[in-house]
């Protein structure tokens, strides 16, 4: 597979290249040149088999056999070996013909250890295969960088540095990333919001000579290989619940877009999705523009899911690409409109087309914990904000109750235990593995937001 830039401008890459690079030299995001298409045999053939092998036959054409098939197998095996539930994802019913899809039984509690725990051992077999090392760079609002600091942590190809914003983070997110002292882990609390770090991270990639100079790397939601192993779960719950004799619609909490965005794939690639919801907190940049089509910048505004407290959506700019076709042009375009004036307008046609895929709305912070209630009461389960806000939007938005509702949950309760406490009386928590994270030691900096400062502080470090 051949992968290409959303600006056009950058060279295309095969898949190693693709992983190992992250954001494409030109600004844009890589992509698949096409997408691989499942035919309705092909996806009830998948019926019965393990998270792992649906896994393989999902992602093979995009990595196969470019990496050899064996391989490839291998490093799937590994990855979801450190999951703590045999169905790796399993499904859990919340309603009539409603689930939810427990995507955090991963090393640290949240859906981002599905992706991260196979591109870390993506990144080793490349790296060692090519003898060389690289710097990952990444900002977090939370749970990514705990998950990209344990799938890298000790490893001799690769020194992290992790980007959170300063005291807007949970206690057990930032001790999820602190506590890890290996010497490859470098941990920063920048003083500033989700969004300045995240624009700190870009203004590195987009410094050709410095990012050569440290081979750069991402493990953001930016690098094509994390959303790739997204779109396998929208096959197995699918599969599981009917697929593809069956349609299927999904709610997803959404911050940066790339979790919803691969449902969104999983449907290019024959999966018969009915629903994709984009829920989002009151930081609703995403389903503001999904109604009337301006993507405006405003303030990140702290919430109760802090993981989706987000203004700047990156992987928008996939669909942006999809919905125009391809044309590169147009989205050099409009990210320059958002670049000189905090905002770009799609187009009536465009935006047609986008709605053709997504429904979209924001939950305000009294009806996350609502949702929390309901949840509690009904069948006892505690779900994490984040998760509420995609069941939230899910009961608002289900057009079609015979079809059923798979609302992606996020991450285990006991990541935000304040939260799910308040609102059940119950105190969710901490799997064995991690009941003693409280008494564990911490280690990061504080750094202020300052373009130089940081990479200075990289040189000194790395
Ligand atoms: C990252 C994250 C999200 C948002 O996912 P995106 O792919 O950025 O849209 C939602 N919930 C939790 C718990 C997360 O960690």
């Amino acid at each position: 597979m051949k992968y290409i830039s959303t600006r056009g401008e950058a060279p295309a890459l095969n898949f190693e290249e693709v992983l190992l690079t992250g954001l494409a030299r030109d600004g844009g995001l890589y992509l698949p040149e096409f997408w691989p298409v499942f035919s309705v045999d092909e996806i009830s053939a998948m019926r019965g088999l393990s998270y792992q092998d649906v896994a393989f036959k999902v992602m093979s054409p995009y990595v196969c056999p470019e990496i050899p098939e064996d391989d490839f197998k291998g490093l799937i095996d590994e990855a979801y070996s450190s999951f703590r539930h045999d169905a790796i994802v399993p499904l859990s019913q919340v309603g009539n013909n409603e689930w939810i899809l427990e995507l955090y039984h991963g090393p640290t509690l949240a859906f981002k250890d599905v992706a991260l725990q196979l591109l870390g051992r993506l990144f080793n077999y490349v790296l060692t295969k090519r003898g060389e090392k690289i710097t990952i760079v990444g900002a977090t609002s939370g749970d990514t960088g705990s998950a990209a600091i344990d799938c890298v942590q000790g490893s001799a190809r690769a020194d992290i540095f992790m980007l959170h914003p300063k005291g807007r983070v949970s206690d057990v997110q930032r001790r999820q990333m602190t506590t890890v002292i290996e010497d490859n882990v470098h941990n920063i609390a920048l003083e500033g919001d989700f969004d300045n770090c995240q624009a700190l991270v870009k203004a590195l990639f987009n410094d050709l000579e410095f990012r050569d100079q440290i081979n750069l790397s991402a493990v953001n939601s930016i690098n094509w290989a994390r959303v790739m192993a997204q779109i396998v779960y929208y096959f197995t719950a699918a599969i599981a619940l009917g697929a593809p004799d069956r349609k299927i619609s999904f709610s997803v909490p959404t911050g940066n877009f790339g979790d919803v965005y691969a449902g969104y794939i999983a449907k290019q690639m024959g999966l018969p999705v009915e629903q994709l919801v984009v829920a989002t907190n009151v930081n609703d940049i995403l389903s503001r523009t999904l109604s009337n089509g301006e993507y405006k910048v405003g303030e990140t505004i702290p919430t109760i899911s802090p993981s989706m407290d987000i203004q700047v959506s990156s992987n928008f700019e996939r669909l942006l690409f999809n919905i125009y076709d391809g044309d590169g042009a147009e989205i050099r375009n409009l990210m320059e409109n958002l670049k000189q004036g905090g905002l770009f307008t799609i187009s009536d046609a465009q935006l047609s087309r986008a709605k053709e895929s997504f429904d979209a709305t924001r939950v305000s912070e009294e009806d996350t914990k609502a949702t929390i209630d309901e949840v509690f009461r009904a069948g006892g389960k505690s779900i994490d904000p984040h998760t509420a806000v995609g069941v939230n939007a899910a009961r608002t938005l289900w057009r079609d109750k015979t079809t059923p509702m798979v609302s992606l949950s996020t991450a285990h309760p006991a990541k935000f235990p304040e939260a799910v406490k308040e609102v059940t009386g119950t105190h969710p928590d901490l799997p064995p593995h991690m009941a003693d994270l409280f008494e564990r030691e911490e280690k990061f900096d504080i750094l202020a937001n300052d373009l130089s400062a940081l990479k200075q502080y990289i040189l000194e470090n790395i």
